[in-house]
């Protein structure tokens, strides 16, 4: 392991590789630019569903309004940023969906 710097601290070293610090920041950049994604995404949904929750089809303000994926990320994470794999809830109605009622939500009439 090739020491980057190392530093005292409360008594203690700490040695700081950049090989780790190199991978590190590449996950940070990683999880900044898929949360990008997601939140352009999530604008572009709300103009194109009207801005309105989709089981119970109330209008809500952007931040209030949630996505849910119908195929999970952990099954496909291809699927993440989908058009056709998200849809946006209303935080009450994305609980309901996540507590079983998904079928519901699948067999609906989409735009
Ligand atoms: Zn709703
Ligand atoms: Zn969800």
């Amino acid at each position: 392991m090739e020491i980057f710097k190392s530093f005292k601290l409360f008594g203690l070293y700490f040695y700081i590789s950049n090989v780790r610090m190199k991978r590190r920041r590449t996950i940070d950049e990683q999880m900044r630019n898929r949360r990008n994604a997601l939140l352009r995404k999530k604008r572009f949904l709300y103009q194109l569903r009207g801005g309105c929750c989709e089981l119970c089809g109330k209008h809500f303000a952007l931040e209030a309004l949630e996505i849910h994926h119908l195929v999970p990320v952990s099954q496909n994470p291809g699927l993440a940023l989908q058009t056709k794999n998200l849809i946006l809830l209303c935080h009450d109605c994305h609980v309901k969906v996540h507590q079983g009622k998904e079928s519901a939500v699948k067999q609906k009439n989409r735009p």
